[in-house]
C-alpha cells in the first residue's frame, strides 16, 4: 500500500492521504481572507453594547487595558445578573480559550455580524496537542459578516453585591433554617457588602454553612439549594 502525500497549496500542509488532507482544508484558516483585528478599546464598545441589548437597565463598567504583549478587558457591576449569565454573554468577545489540561491557549477568529453579535470562525483548537479544545472552521453566516479578531484574549467579570441585596437574601436564606440573619458589613474599600465574622447569629448555628449558603443563593450557583430557585 502506498500513501501518496498530498499538499495544501494555499498553506504548505503536507498530509499522507487524501482524507487527512480533507479533514485538514475543512479547519485552515489559510485560503480566507485575514481577520480584521479589531483593539481591545474597539471590542470593548461591542461588549458594551452585547450587554445592553441582553440585560437592558443594568449598570455596566467595560474597561479595557493594553499592555506589552497583550490586552485585557475587565466587566464590573453590582447586584443584577448571576456572573455566568453575563460570562455567556461577554465570552462570544474574547480572542482565546484556554485548555487547562495541557497548559496552552488557543486563538479565535470570530464572524462578526452587522447586529453587533459574533459566530465563532475558526480556531485551530488544542487537539492536535493532545488537548480538548477541538479545531473548527465556519461558513459565513451573513453576507455583511465581518471575520475580525479580537483585541483582548479573555474578558474577565467581577460582580459585586450591595449591602442590601446581601441583607435581603440573607433574610429568606437564614429565614427558611428559622435563624437570624447574619450582620452584613459594609466595605471602606468599594463600599460592597460582606458578613461580619463574628456576629452572633453567625456563630451559633453552623456559621460557614449559613454564610456560605447565603453566598451560593446570592450568586445563582446551584449549591444554593432549593432557596436559589426564589427569584433574585
Ligand atoms: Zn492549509
Amino acid at each position: 500500500m502506498t500513501h501518496a502525500l498530498y499538499t495544501h497549496k494555499a498553506c504548505g500542509t503536507r498530509t499522507a492521504g487524501l482524507a487527512e488532507l480533507e479533514a485538514h482544508i475543512r479547519v485552515c484558516p489559510a485560503d480566507r481572507p485575514q481577520p480584521e483585528y479589531l483593539s481591545a478599546a474597539e471590542t470593548a464598545k461591542y461588549v458594551r453594547a452585547a450587554l445592553k441589548r441582553e440585560f437592558p437597565g443594568v449598570k455596566f463598567s467595560v474597561t479595557s487595558k493594553t499592555f506589552s504583549g497583550g490586552a485585557s478587558i475587565d466587566v464590573r457591576w453590582v447586584d443584577g445578573p448571576t456572573a455566568k449569565t453575563v460570562d455567556d454573554v461577554i465570552n462570544r468577545y474574547a480572542g482565546a480559550s484556554f485548555d487547562g489540561s495541557i497548559d496552552m491557549e488557543t486563538c479565535h477568529d470570530h464572524w462578526l455580524l452587522p447586529d453587533g453579535t459574533t459566530k465563532p470562525a475558526s480556531s485551530p483548537g488544542t487537539e492536535r496537542s493532545k488537548g480538548y479544545l477541538p479545531a473548527y472552521k465556519t461558513g459565513k453566516p451573513h453576507p455583511e459578516a465581518r471575520l475580525v479578531s479580537f483585541g483582548a484574549k479573555y474578558i474577565s467579570s467581577d460582580r459585586k453585591f450591595s449591602p442590601d441585596f446581601l441583607r435581603s437574601v440573607a433574610e429568606v436564606v437564614s429565614k427558611r433554617y428559622r435563624q437570624d440573619p447574619p450582620e452584613v458589613g459594609v466595605s471602606d474599600y468599594d463600599g460592597r457588602g460582606y458578613f461580619k465574622e463574628e456576629g452572633p447569629a453567625v456563630t451559633d448555628f453552623y456559621p460557614r454553612f449559613l454564610s456560605q449558603r447565603i453566598y451560593h443563593v446570592a450568586c445563582g450557583t446551584p449549591e444554593g439549594g432549593e432557596v436559589a430557585d426564589e427569584r433574585w
